[in-house]
């Protein structure tokens, strides 16, 4: 499978080279050349099908030219050692839980089948030396893609994080790893760390120094391994009878796992239409509205995966649909809710049906208690665990929430982590002597 860039400006890549570069020269996203349909038979068994299987042939579309069958059904079943279950909430609202991974969010799946198909790479050139993922997190991405890489041959991973700027709970996650993970606290703010990370990708003497990749989000292979827990989500609906109506939801702020969704309906995944539901960084509601795409800053919530104000995805929705407003509201609606209205669903929700929503998830959950209409059934991402914003959700329903073992163990860690001004030269010489 070929890759084209979404500006149109780049040649095409092969899937290493577009997995190894992340964005294209002409700084668009990657696209597959095709998109392959499903056949029907598929569809008809899907409920008979485990989560891994149903992955499999999904993969297979995408990667199946590029990577050995035996290769990626490992690489598949490696990166989906965790269950993404269906729940009921209330009669016709599902949650589809993404977050029994390794940092208990939806990110693990695209982060660590990356690392696997990165390793593959590796491996399959007889490579010598390391390869050095690069990544600048505000909280979230970090931990995904540190843990998501822990331990993979062949690789070492940097996250950069602002000294003070990510919550302890986010911190622990990729400072207590060790093994192939190195943690650089920067004495700055986010920005800081993208720059030192762009500027590192472009010095020619640090590049001939050390072989440098990023894991950036918008690569396609964390992106397109989003499309498997659709079809899952689908096949465990349809196991209940309740596939028929299917509408589903997703919160969302760079666009890159409701992308994916669009991508399975493009497979032939028989989802009715999907809710793009939005906190107040309501840019693609706006264009829904009106046709129009007027990027701003970002402002802060309480849902704060979501706040982005110039969604990276964006330029994949416009390709995928080829520009056409009237097609994306065909398949798409939106919503968009402050930060009282996503407290009160969360408050709502948990006191009218037990099940608690991290902030994310509460936004998806009240877009279907709003926009489900007669006979739909939908099912809502729920894209964290709410423990992972333990002080947000403590506060709004007045409860201690219970932390998993699994996030407990990682505040238990030692941290680990190298300071580090945000001056480059300090990063440079930091780099050269690794
Ligand atoms: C990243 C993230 C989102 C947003 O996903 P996009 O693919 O950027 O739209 C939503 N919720 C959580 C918990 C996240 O970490």
């Amino acid at each position: 499978m070929k890759f084209y860039s979404t500006n149109g400006q780049a040649p095409i890549a092969s899937l290493e080279k577009a997995v190894v570069k992340g964005l294209a020269e002409d700084k668009g996203l990657y696209m597959p050349e095709r998109i392959k349909p499903l056949p029907q038979s598929f569809f008809d068994n899907i409920e008979h099908l485990s989560f891994q299987e149903i992955a499999y042939t999904v993969a297979d579309a995408f990667f199946g030219e590029d990577v050995p069958a035996e290769d990626l059904k490992r690489i598949v079943y490696d990166t989906l050692a965790f269950d993404c279950p269906v729940k009921k909430v209330k009669d016709n609202i599902f949650a589809l839980e993404l977050f029994h991974g390794p940092t208990l969010a939806f990110k693990d799946v695209g982060a660590r089948f990356m690392a696997r198909l990165l390793q593959y790479f590796i491996k399959r050139e007889g490579q010598k030396g390391l390869v050095n993922v690069l990544v600048a997190t505000s909280g979230d991405t970090g931990s995904a893609v540190a843990n998501g890489f822990l331990g993979v041959d062949g690789i070492h991973v940097y996250v950069l994080y602002p000294k003070g700027k990510v919550s302890p709970i986010q911190e622990c996650q990729f400072t207590t790893l060790g093994q192939n993970i190195t943690a650089v606290e920067v004495d700055g703010v986010f920005d800081d760390c993208q720059a030192l990370v762009k500027t590192a990708f472009m010095d020619a003497e640090l590049n001939q120094h050390m072989k440098l990749t990023s894991a950036n989000s918008i690569n396609v292979a964390r992106f397109l391994p989003q499309s498997f827990y659709y079809f899952y989500a689908y096949a465990q609906m349809k196991r209940m009878g309740l596939a028929d109506n299917l509408v589903i939801c997703v919160p969302s702020g760079n666009f890159g796992n409701i992308c994916s969704g669009l991508f399975g309906k493009r497979m032939g995944l028989p989802v009715k239409r999907f809710i793009a539901a939005n906190n107040a960084n309501d840019i693609f509601y706006n264009y829904l509205q009106t046709g129009e795409y007027n990027p701003r800053p970002s402002v802060q919530t309480i849902a704060n995966a979501m706040d982005v104000g110039d969604p990276s995805n964006f330029a994949r929705i416009y390709d995928l649909y080829q520009k056409d407003h009237a097609a994306i509201c065909a398949d798409i609606s939106g919503c968009t809710y402050t930060d009282e209205q996503i407290a009160e669903s969360i408050r709502a929700a948990y006191e009218e049906t037990g099940y608690l929503c991290d902030p994310h998830g509460a936004v998806g959950y009240r877009a279907l208690c709003e926009g489900l209409k007669e006979g739909e059934v939908g099912v809502f991402l729920e894209t964290a665990h709410p423990a992972k914003f333990l002080a947000t959700v403590e506060k709004i329903i007045g409860k201690e929430v219970e932390i998993p073992a699994k996030l407990a163990a990682f505040m238990e860690g030692t941290k680990q982590s190298v300071s580090m001004s945000k001056d480059f030269a300090d990063f440079k010489a930091f780099l050269m002597k690794q």
